[in-house]
């Protein structure tokens, strides 16, 4: 592993990677890619590589796990062995269930589960490759993977991280500003702004910890117009198919 930077901004206010401290990595996403998921969506941010698959709603086995009047969301994050420097012993680990349980939860709020007792929607968020900000980058494809899956939400989720280096909030930590920073707080939020999702690793004072969730809130709002513009470019292509059929 690198060491600790002197310096994470530099005197024309950029970051190591040359963003300005409320900018947030590039990001690409694509849904539907594949054929036996009912809704799957891969997606890149900076170097993180996620895939997402939803299965369902359907069923759940044994019965005795369902609820009588709403459908229960599972939710399983999980980082590939190859994802990360050191390799990673596959199955779960405190931190993917603490990930899954917060990520689960994030949606809860949003799906319509009511609609759905007795059944099971299944969440798979696979960490390709990471490059800090996995949890967030799973639970933007997650939501796209929801979507393109027809599951009824009240709403997109998006998700983004704000830390804190050289004494600065930063917009999506990179891998040094998350290794070596002085807080890292990921959240999620709907697009009325509701959290849904907050952590935070390390010290910001209150004053700071309110400019870190408006500075979030910008960054899930850029996230959400991706996110929208994908799904919107998915389903005026079925629109133009199901027209020239005709
Ligand atoms: N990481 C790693 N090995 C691990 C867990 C994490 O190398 O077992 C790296 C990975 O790049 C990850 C980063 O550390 O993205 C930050 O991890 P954190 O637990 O803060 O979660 P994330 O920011 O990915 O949501």
């Amino acid at each position: 592993m690198s060491d600790k930077p002197e310096k994470f901004i530099d005197e024309n206010g950029l970051r190591l990677d040359g963003r300005r401290v409320d900018e947030i990595r590039p990001m690409k996403m694509e849904i539907g890619v594949l054929s036996r998921a009912d809704g799957s969506c891969y997606l890149e941010w900076g170097k993180n590589k996620v895939l997402a698959a939803v299965y369902g709603p359907r069923e759940l086995h044994p019965r005795r796990l369902q609820k009588a009047d709403s459908a229960l969301i599972r939710y399983r994050y999980n980082m590939a062995a190859f994802s990360v420097e050191d390799r990673i012993r596959p199955g779960p680990s405190r931190r993917s269930i603490e990930i899954s349980k917060v990520s689960r939860e994030a949606f809860e709020p949003v799906v319509l589960t009511h609609l759905y007792p007795g059944a099971v929607i299944d969440v798979f968020a696979e960490v390709l490759q990471a490059d800090a900000g996995t949890r967030t980058a799973a639970i933007n494809a997650a939501c796209m993977a929801l979507a393109d899956a027809g599951i009824p939400m009240k709403g997109l989720v998006s998700a983004c991280a704000v830390g804190k280096v050289d004494g600065q909030l930063v917009l999506d930590l990179n891998k040094p500003e998350d290794n070596y920073g002085d807080a890292d707080i990921p959240m999620a939020m709907t697009s009325d702004g509701e959290i849904t999702l907050v952590q935070m690793d390390g010290d910001v004072t209150p004053e700071e910890f309110k400019q870190a969730i408006e500075m979030c809130k910008e960054g899930c709002r850029q996230i959400m117009e991706l996110q929208k513009e994908t799904l919107k470019n998915k389903f005026t292509k079925l629109e133009d198919v199901e027209i020239s059929d005709d």
